[in-house]
């Protein structure tokens, strides 16, 4: 579903320069679950925005759903990006002026939109894209539905986040800490919602601390100075 092969990404600020991430590479196939772990500043959030498409290695190369991602002009890349992924990052991805429901039909519409131009109508996934119905009532925030995401708590926050990345049924789900502030009943929740996206065909990459989460991905992967060390 997504793959990467010997991501360099330097930083420089003045005259120090942080090697953020060094000949880093990996690959999550369809349906399977991939867990990255790493102190802070090891390079996770860096390594997730390379893989989105949201930031451009220095080297290397990102594939998603088969399709070359990284040095891409940014109209292609947020044409993949919102066709074939779900992205949830540490600064969430609402439109603050819209209630959850409207943010989930926001990110349909464009990944409908985005697939009719590229006369593209395969469904990345296999499978059609849940209503945002049904997404409100898995991630439990039926009775919010009309919130807008500056009257919702964290968790419910994390848990509208969460719905919206896999509006578009994506090849891959790219998500950054998202039980970081759960507690037992929302982790509960998102761990489902993971479970149903292998089940259904997505890779899921999710940087965590939990050891909830490391024990139902099927492989954890541990960043250190940016680079795999297990
Ligand atoms: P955390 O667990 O705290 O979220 P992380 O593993 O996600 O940490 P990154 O955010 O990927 O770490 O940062 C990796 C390194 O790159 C750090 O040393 C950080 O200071 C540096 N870095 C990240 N983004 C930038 C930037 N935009 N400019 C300069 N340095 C950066
Ligand atoms: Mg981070």
């Amino acid at each position: 579903a997504l793959q990467c092969t010997d991501l360099y990404r330097f930083f420089r600020a003045g005259d120090e320069e942080t090697l953020a991430l060094r000949g880093v590479s990996l690959r999550v196939g369809r349906g399977e679950t991939v867990a990255v772990a790493g102190p802070s500043g090891s390079g996770k959030s860096t390594l997730l925005n390379c893989l989105a498409g949201l930031d451009e290695p220095a080297g290397g190369a990102v594939v998603v759903g088969g399709e070359q991602i990284s040095h891409r002009p940014e109209s292609r890349r947020a044409r993949i990006r919102s066709q074939r992924l779900g992205i949830l990052l540490q600064s969430g991805n609402l439109v603050a002026h819209l209630s959850v429901r409207d943010n989930i039909r926001l990110a349909q519409a464009a990944a409908r939109r985005r697939s009719a131009n590229t006369q593209d109508q395969s469904h990345p996934a296999g499978c059609r894209s849940r209503t945002p119905e049904e997404l409100l009532d898995q991630v439990g925030l039926t009775s919010r539905a009309t919130a807008i995401p500056t009257e919702l708590s964290g968790g419910e926050l994390a848990r509208a986040g969460l719905a919206v990345a896999v509006s578009n049924n994506p090849d891959a789900l790219l998500a950054d800490e998202p039980t970081g502030e759960l507690d037992g009943t929302t982790e509960r929740l998102v761990l489902e919602l993971i479970r149903d996206r292998a089940a259904r065909g997505t890779g899921v990459l999710i940087v965590t601390h939990s050891s909830v989460v490391m024990r139902i991905a099927d492989r954890v992967i541990r960043l250190h100075d940016g680079r795999i060390v297990a």
